[in-house]
């Protein structure tokens, strides 16, 4: 059975099938069945969805100054069919991404549809022109301004963790700049892409300003973006490997990149944090099973109060039982892991763990009895070593490690040694202290005693393997684009 209407590409104002015809299959990852059927884009597809944006960009007034009240209408217009599909989008969260009906609301849809209107919110703030005076420099006394413009044609290729969360981030920066945009999402989840297609031309957009492909290879239609010198930007959420690679190829044809990469942010409990085996036991890596690219996946514990910690977690861990993994449970907020590739990499990990010489605090083990879907223990590792390649690469599933620290320059130690600085976190009974103990971190975002560091309205990005430039709010609008100096001659 099916559960989802077939996806279809949208090209140049166009839903079409691929060229051809050919199209591949979506798995569900609660039962590992088919979910639905999504058009396999060939090479021409793509090379057509690129021309239409660069038409749209280089011969229609979208990206003028004089169209951006009609860009906010026409969002806003879109905005208003995607809260009218809201069940659509979460039974694709739940069907593609293999989101727990306890998490389908959170990051999957109305906290997408949030930072939607906190881009709209925030449209007013953008500076489109700054006059910066006259000057005689040289002999040359000139009237300066600078002008920001849309930076033209933009690649978006997403992830299938949080596919309408990251959709979202990117397309709707993109189009309120004044950009055409190309999305690309992962072959996992294109129903979420496809959405965008069926929406935006029910709300009227302009041929070729919105177009989205996808196809059953995870590359091929991402490098044709990347390589292409129509495109001017490509705006990468995924992996660290794969944005390395993006970055080198587009280097080819001179490509602005904007990077948002992987993560093992940590979490730092103080030895002074209030409730303190609480504190530790809440840091379970539980929701969407841990496929968060921010998600805090070290936890930096005092070794004065490591058994303590190992207590509480050990508790927790023990508390959550069983409740997980059930397809139609409104409570349930941790499922399967995406897809059956997904599974045996996070089993890998678990191997690796023990064979690292680290401790299996909980879980550990699929749990084929969940159904045939990707079903994986929350686990969590103690006795870890921050040398460890558990504690250094990113598992991205419901996998904790748990790593002790001697004090607090020793945990600033620790989770900084790290390829990776996307998020994080630190609890104390001090907030100046745990403040200070922040602002040493190098990480995009930081929470304080549980602040909420990631919002639509704030800048989000990482330091290092974690990728270059921010998304989201005004920064993330900003992000698309590029100033223009006129200096006019002055009479002398
Ligand atoms: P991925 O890197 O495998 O794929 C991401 C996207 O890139 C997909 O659309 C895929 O089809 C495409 N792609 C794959 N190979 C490509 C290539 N050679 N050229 C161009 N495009 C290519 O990542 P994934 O497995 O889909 O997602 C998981 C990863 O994403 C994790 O590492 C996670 O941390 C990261 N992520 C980061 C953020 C963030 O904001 N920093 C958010 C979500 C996910």
């Amino acid at each position: 059975m099916t559960l989802l209407p077939p996806a279809r590409l949208y090209i140049d104002g166009e839903l079409r099938d691929a060229q051809g015809g050919k199209t591949f299959e979506v798995i569900n990852p609660w039962t590992g069945d088919v979910a639905g059927e999504a058009a396999d884009a060939t090479s021409q597809d793509v090379d057509a969805a690129i021309a239409a944006a660069r038409r749209a960009f280089d011969e229609t007034d979208w990206g003028d100054p004089g169209n951006r009240a009609s860009r906010v209408a026409l969002l806003t217009k879109l905005r208003a069919l995607f809260e009218e599909n809201k069940d659509r989008l979460a039974a694709l969260a739940r069907f593609e991404a293999g989101a727990a009906l306890g998490a389908v609301g959170m990051a999957h849809v109305d906290t997408a549809n949030q930072g939607w209107d906190d881009y709209l919110a925030v449209f007013d703030q953008v500076t489109w022109e700054e006059d910066l005076g006259n000057r005689d420099f040289r002999g040359f006394p000139s009237h300066r301004k600078v002008v920001y413009e849309p930076v033209g044609v933009v690649a978006a290729i997403t992830p299938w963790n949080v596919p309408h969360y990251v959709n979202v981030g990117k397309v709707v920066a993109a189009l309120l700049a004044g950009c055409t945009v190309i999305l690309k999402p992962a072959p996992d989840t294109p129903g979420m892409g496809a959405i965008w297609g069926e929406l935006a031309a029910e709300a009227g957009f302009p041929a070729g300003v919105l177009n989205v492909v996808f196809g059953k290879d995870p590359a091929a239609a991402g490098e044709q973006l990347v390589q292409d010198p129509r495109v001017d930007l490509v705006s990468f959420t995924g992996s660290t490997g794969v944005g390395k690679r993006i970055m080198e190829a587009g280097a080819a044809t001179l490509k602005r990149v904007f990077l948002e990469l992987g993560g093992k942010s940590a979490k730092i409990v103080l030895d002074d944090a209030p409730d303190f085996a609480r504190e530790c036991a809440q840091s379970m890596l539980v929701f969407h099973a841990g496929q968060g690219c921010a998600v805090q996946s070290r936890l930096l514990v005092p070794r004065s109060r490591y058994e303590e910690a190992k207590a509480g977690l050990a508790m927790a861990y023990q508390g959550f039982g069983d409740n997980w993994g059930g397809m139609d449970e409104p409570t349930h907020i941790m499922g399967p892991v995406v897809s059956a590739r997904q599974m045996e990499r996070v089993l890998g990990y678990i191997e690796l763990g023990q064979q690292e010489g680290a401790t299996l605090l909980a879980g550990g083990k699929a749990r084929p009895d969940k159904g045939g879907g990707y079903f994986i223990e929350p686990t969590c590792f103690v006795d870890v070593d921050n040398s460890m390649r558990i504690a250094q690469e990113e598992i991205f599933g419901p996998v904790l490690v748990v790593i002790p620290y001697e004090d607090d320059e020793d945990a600033i130690r620790i989770a900084n040694e790290s390829q990776y600085g996307l998020s994080g976190g630190v609890v104390s009974a001090d907030q100046l202290r745990a403040e200070r103990v922040a602002r040493r971190i190098r990480t995009g975002s930081i929470s304080v005693n549980g602040g909420m560091c990631i919002a639509g309205d704030l800048p989000f990005g990482g330091f290092k393997g974690s990728g270059m430039g921010r998304e989201w709010g005004l920064a993330g609008i900003e992000e698309f684009l590029d100033s223009k100096v006129i200096a006019t001659r002055l009479a002398s």
